[in-house]
């Protein structure tokens, strides 16, 4: 038999008399560590919908439901596949939109009690394809990010004339194809571009 080494010895004889690195939960209530990476909460008031979070998420816990017949926007955390890995507040565009709680006790017995946090947006949808732009929340948090750059952005400024509530072009019902006098419209990057393009080509043709 191997004779213990004396490291190993003083070792055994410490953990004699010191307290154990268990608790007795859930006997007793266990406090987590304050950097302790516990089930993630969505912050309603602080997500602006971006699916940043979806995206990065390494065991697919985040859904993203695009609902573009109601245009809304679902974000849904599932921490029965969540990880708790930390890369969905890491990555965050706004640093508060989820966050890691210190809530460990995140089993169940049945599918149907499990608490999901989840968050919904309003969408903007491109009026000449469908395609979905992004959500409302996300063209204003950019707007507040860039200042006066973002009024180059026509997305952005559809946006915010749309909060002025002054009766608009915006509202008026669109029909396809698109030009290049309606790039004031609400529609997406790629629809103007192609209304450009047009543009420039009947120029090359006159
Ligand atoms: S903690 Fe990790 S696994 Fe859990 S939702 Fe966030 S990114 Fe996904
Ligand atoms: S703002 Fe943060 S929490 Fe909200 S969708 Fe984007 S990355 Fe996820």
């Amino acid at each position: 038999m191997r004779k213990p080494k004396i490291r190993e010895l003083k070792e055994a004889i410490t953990s004699l008399f010191s307290k154990p690195y268990t608790t007795k939960f859930p006997y007793k209530e266990h406090k987590p560590f304050p950097k302790f990476r516990g089930k993630p909460q969505y912050n309603e008031e602080k997500c602006v919908g971006c699916g940043g979070c979806f995206f990065v998420c390494p065991s697919k816990a985040i859904d993203m439901i695009d609902d573009i017949e109601n245009k809304k926007r679902i974000l849904i955390h599932n921490p029965d596949r969540c990880i708790f890995c930390g890369e969905c507040e890491r990555n965050c565009i706004t640093k508060e939109g989820i966050k890691l709680t210190n809530q460990f006790d995140v089993s169940y017995l049945k599918e149907q009690d499990i608490i999901k946090s989840k968050v919904e947006h309003n969408l903007i949808i491109c009026i000449a394809c469908g395609e979905i732009i992004g959500t409302e929340k996300h063209i204003k948090f950019i707007y507040d990010k860039l200042g006066n750059l973002a009024f180059s952005q026509p997305i952005i400024l559809t946006e915010l004339i749309k909060n002025l509530k002054i009766p608009t072009e915006y509202e008026e019902k669109f029909v396809p194809p698109i030009n290049r006098q309606d790039i004031l419209k609400v529609i997406c990057p790629k629809c103007r571009r192609i209304a450009f393009i047009k543009d420039e080509i009947k120029e090359i043709k006159k």
